[in-house]
């Protein structure tokens, strides 16, 4: 929308001098309705009246059908139709106009490029964006964006990163934490083709040009893990915490496997109390309690999760806590427990699990490349659904 208010602005600029400086009166009349075409069609955009809007540019077009301005945003208004083969035509009939200035030739090709990108014509889309990568810093900076896009759809790792690290530079603005999911990608593959020695590399990869990544963390902690080196494992997941503590539910078993897989149980319930210090949530007790239950020691499991709960109340946490006392039960209590359990279950059951921190996509799993926003690495765990309880936090 505001791309569009940008491209009226030399029109509006243009309107007002005509005004003032025709003194004609057919042509202050053309003006005039110029002018009023314009307001209408921002009016329409503003109140999201595309149709209407539509039909002002067009008039706009009867009066000067050289109008590059009006060709743009009619040519953009199709396109957001999907209506991708008649903004072709515009633009492709706008690029054939030799009055173009150099700007609005550019103009012109990157609107073509969009066109040729909606319409999944990556090849064409590509080359024009290329061509349009190194020209006036607007153009150069979105040209770089879709190249972007495109290597995102296509996977191409190694050219998202060239271009992303291209535009880091011409923009100065950080663009690390795309880059390292893109390193992230990367690995994940070699470590599909086996080549763990490569995922390895790429995992550096990304946490040199995002300290903070924790997928790269996590993918680090589970090659070596496959590799059986445990220690090593257990140092990239506890990165995590430091990180992003949020992630912390995504490790915290793996932890406690490595731990158990080296035999250093002391150290495990040293870890945990540390966490339970530094970070308490639903998702530490849960596991803590876990791990007091194996080693027989289901009183102190409840305790521990009916201390938190009255203080965090939490529906996971609660299932978890009448799991424990059906363990402790008597037959008669039974099934008293057990439909309390299931009305739980009905509670917990298709609540999403993880959640976009920019546009609220929800999910079941983690996609670190957002399907809702576009943007990477911000889905994140719902804090074991603690958010269920608005008592704290
Ligand atoms: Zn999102």
């Amino acid at each position: 929308m505001w791309e569009l208010l940008f491209l009226l602005l030399p029109l509006a600029a243009l309107s007002g001098w005509f005004l003032g400086k025709k003194q004609s009166f057919r042509r202050k009349s053309v003006a005039v309705n110029l002018a009023a075409d314009y307001y209408d069609g921002l009016n329409y955009l503003l109140n999201e009246q595309i149709e209407k809007a539509m039909e002002s540019f067009s008039r706009m077009l009867n009066v000067n059908a050289n109008n590059v301005e009006a060709n743009l945003m009619l040519g953009h208004l199709f396109r957001r139709k999907g209506e991708v083969d008649k903004a072709i035509r515009i633009h492709q009939d706008l690029l054939a106009k030799p009055s173009l200035t150099a700007k609005q030739r550019c103009q012109s090709l990157l609107a073509l490029g969009q066109d040729y990108l909606c319409a999944g014509v990556y090849d064409r889309a590509e080359s024009l964006f290329q061509e349009l990568s190194d020209v006036y810093q607007d153009i150069s900076e979105k040209s770089l964006q879709f190249l972007i896009s495109i290597y995102e759809i296509e996977k191409d790792w190694d050219k998202a990163i060239n271009v992303a690290k291209q535009l880091q530079s011409k923009t100065m603005e950080y663009m690390g934490l795309q880059i390292a999911q893109y390193y992230c990608e990367k690995a994940v593959l070699a470590k599909q083709r086996g080549d763990l020695a490569l995922a390895l590399k790429c995992i550096k990869q990304a946490l040199q040009a995002d300290r903070g990544c924790v997928r790269a963390s996590i993918l680090q902690g589970d090659i070596e893990v496959s590799a059986g080196r445990y220690e090593a494992a257990l140092k990239a997941y506890k990165r995590v915490a430091q990180q992003d503590r949020t992630f912390l539910s995504e490790v915290i078993e793996r932890i406690v496997k490595c731990y158990e897989k080296i035999n250093a149980g002391a150290a495990l319930d040293y870890y945990f109390q540390q966490l339970l210090l530094d970070h308490p949530s639903v998702t530490l007790i849960l596991s803590y309690a876990n791990r007091l239950q194996q080693q027989q020691k289901t009183q102190e499991a409840l305790h521990c999760i009916t201390q938190y709960l009255r203080q965090h109340p939490s529906i996971l946490g609660l299932n978890h806590l009448v799991a424990l006392h059906l363990l402790e039960s008597t037959e008669s209590e039974q099934q008293g427990l057990l439909n309390l359990q299931a009305l739980i279950g009905k509670l917990l059951v298709n609540k999403p699990v993880y959640q976009c921190q920019s546009c609220g996509f929800s999910a079941k799993s983690i996609h670190w490349h957002c399907p809702g926003c576009k943007q990477w690495g911000i889905v994140k765990p719902i804090a074991g659904l603690e958010l269920e309880s608005k008592s704290h936090f």
